[in-house]
Formats: structure tokens, sequence, C-alpha cells
């Protein structure tokens, strides 16, 4: 059997022992200290922003955002459609409703049509949401000046779900500074890990020391345990920091490995007719933190699932794209908005997409072994 490939394992950059050797030295084991006031300031420089808090996840990341925002019970949150679960679970956290908005063709995020139209409705019926949560879906940026003019003009703050976009940039600047929150995740999958962690930035200062409040138990200002509102148990560990300092120092290097492993693919790949690549828009970089690609089953004859099969019998992990949440049971009955009229842009890319593996640890050996093993297939139905 061949060895199992993953779609998008950690890759260490050797660095990581020295900080963590730093904290076990000077014994900053407890949850914050040195490393996570360093990582936190080098990830802010890094994007451009004011200030940065390190979390224990993404997931926590975009709770506090919504805490933040005073989303509560009766509340109504837009989002994308086409994402991870972790995007909208805190909807539900905090007792408040998901409404979910489709993808459109050009960076397969956000909808700008769709949203337009989930404001008006939301307009007229006298109740705009608190929030609007947008992905940044394998890396590729949303159309974020049109989200933004949209959001703008209803005056309802964003949460750019960066997690899967760190590195990335829009029209020269960089994902996760575009919303009036960012979030970044550095679970194990992520372009960079610090095995499990996350980040919430913003410019907004003031109120990311309250994210800092709100995140160690929301305890007050007093020489006693003193509480007075909600709070949660959600920094990252100091150790954990560490090995996020190390990661930060090679991010560069890991966009550009996954950037090139998406050049290989496409030069092997794209020229096979019913095969089509996730696209970058005009003026924007993506990280390409997975590289995805639609199978069009009435030119190739086959169907994105076969090939997940063959895949997967090769012992190579590769995933169908994100479920959107608007199928999914957990959501059952929540609104969705379509990108046009009986045009449902996720659903299509659920139906036909397919992430390779795509680590930037991964060889060109392995890589050609993914090629070979679609080629095969798709040449036995071609
Ligand atoms: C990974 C991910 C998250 C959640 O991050 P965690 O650190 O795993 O909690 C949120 N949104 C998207 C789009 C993700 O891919």
């Amino acid at each position: 059997m061949n060895k199992k490939m993953h779609l998008s394992p950690p890759h260490l950059s050797g660095n990581e022992l020295k900080y963590i050797q730093e904290a076990l030295d000077t014994n900053w084991i407890a949850p914050l200290g040195p490393n996570v006031d360093a990582f936190e300031n080098e990830l802010a420089r890094y994007i451009g922003a004011n200030e940065a808090v390190a979390l224990s996840s993404g997931t926590a990341a975009i709770h506090l955002a919504l805490s933040l925002l005073g989303v509560n019970k009766g509340d109504t949150v837009f989002c994308s459609t086409l994402t991870f679960v972790a995007s909208a679970n805190p909807i539900l956290y905090q007792g408040a409703e998901p409404v979910f908005v489709d993808s459109e063709p050009e960076t397969w995020n956000m909808s700008p049509e769709a949203l337009e139209k989930a404001f008006k409705e939301a307009a007229l019926a006298g109740k705009l949401p608190k929030a609007v949560i947008v992905v940044n879906l394998y890396g590729q940026s949303a159309k974020m000046d049109e989200i933004l003019s949209i959001c703008n003009g209803y005056d309802v703050p964003i949460i750019e779900d960066a997690a899967e976009s760190l590195g990335s940039s829009y029209k020269g600047k960089p994902s996760g500074t575009f919303g009036k929150f960012g979030v970044f995740s550095f679970n194990g999958n992520k372009i960079i890990t610090t095995s499990g962690g996350g980040m919430l930035v913003s410019d907004d200062v003031d109120t990311l020391k309250k994210a800092r409040f709100l995140a160690t138990q929301s305890r007050d200002p007093a020489p006693h345990y003193q509480h007075s509102e909600i709070g949660f148990n959600y920094r990252m560990s100091n150790i954990l920091a560490g090995i996020g300092r190390a990661q930060l120092e090679v991010l560069e290097e890991r966009v550009n490995a996954r950037r090139f492993t998406f050049s290989q693919y496409y030069e092997e790949l794209s020229y096979i007719s019913g095969i089509h690549f996730m696209p970058e828009l005009e003026n924007t970089m993506s990280n390409r933190w997975l590289t995805t690609l639609t199978v069009d089953e009435k030119e190739t004859g086959i169907s994105s699932n076969v090939l997940l099969q063959s895949l997967a019998e090769e012992n190579i992990e590769a995933r169908p794209v994100w479920k959107p949440l608007h199928l999914q049971p957990l959501f059952e009955g929540a609104k969705y908005y379509p990108h046009k009229d009986h045009h449902s842009v996720s659903e299509q890319l659920f139906t036909t997409g397919i992430c390779l593996p795509s680590g930037s640890n991964l060889s060109e050996e392995e890589l050609m072994r993914v090629v070979d093993c679609l080629k095969h297939e798709l040449k036995l139905k071609v």
C-alpha cells in the first residue's frame, strides 16, 4: 500500500523548539506569557492591523467577535453558506439565527448580488442583521469592495473569516483586515499551525481589550475574584504561541509552496476539458491553501465522487468542497439567498468540487501520484 497522503498536514519550520524551550526554561507554562504577547504583535505587524488577540481557536475568535458586536438571542447574522461549520456555529452559541448567502462563480465566496437581496428583504421586514460573516474560501478573498459597500450602506459590521486565507491579499491589502474584525485559525491543517489556536484582529484597540477580558473569564479589576458578566476561557497558551512564532517566520515560504503546488496541478490537469480550477480574482493573491477544481461530468464522463473514490483507493486524502451550510441538518429551516433565482452556485460547487492534497511539504513525487491517478481515471472514461 502506498504511504498515506494527507490533504494539508502540519509543516514545522525547525524553530518551534527554540521558542518552546524558552517557555520551558523560564517556566512560562501558564497560559499567557512572552510568546503570546510576541506572537500577537508579530501577527498584527505582519497583516498591518493595530492589534491582535491570540485565542484557543478560530471558532473562539468568531464567537468573541459576535459577542463584542452585541449579537444576542433573536438577532440575525448573515453568513457565507459555502464554508466550514465553524463559521456559523458561534451564531448559534449566541442564540442568534443565521441567514445564509450563496457564492458567486468568480471567487466561490459570498455573492454581492445575493447579499444585496438579503439586505433588501431584511430592511423591508424592519430587521437588519447584527453582523455579516464573510469567508475567504481556500485562501481566495471574497469581493470585498462590493461587499463592504453594501454592508456600509446598511451600517452593518463585517467579521472577515480569514481562517483559510492568512498570507493572501485583496488589491494589495492583507486578508483579514477588511472587516471590523478579522479571524485567523492555526488549526493543524491550516497554512501555519500552533496545533490548535486562533487570532482575533482589529484596528479598534479598545474593543480588543474587551476581547481579552471576555477571553479570560471576564475577571473584574479587584483583588479577589469578581465577575459581572459571562466570560470564556479562550486564551492561547504560551507554549502554543511559541509554535506560532516559529510558524509565522516561514509563512511567506508556505504561501509560495502552496502556490507552486497549485501551478503544478494546473500545468498537469488544466488542459483536460471539463476540469476547471478555482479561479483567482484579478488583483487578488490567494495563498492557495487548498488546490481545488471542479469536474464537469458531462465533459469528463466521470463524477467528482468517483474520482474521490479512486484517490482514496490509492491512499490519497482528497475531499469534496465544503457542503453548504444551508444544506446541513443542523441549520434546517434557515433562510438562504442563492446567487440568482434558481441558480445556487454553492450547491453546484459542492456536487462538482474536489480539494487535492496541498500541503506545503508535498513532494513532487507525491503530487505526481495524485496527477497520475486522476489522469488514469479520466482517460479510462473520456
Ligand atoms: C478552520 C476554520 C475555522 C475554525 O478554526 P478553528 O481554529 O478550527 O476553530 C473557521 N472558519 C473556517 C472557514 C475554517 O476553515
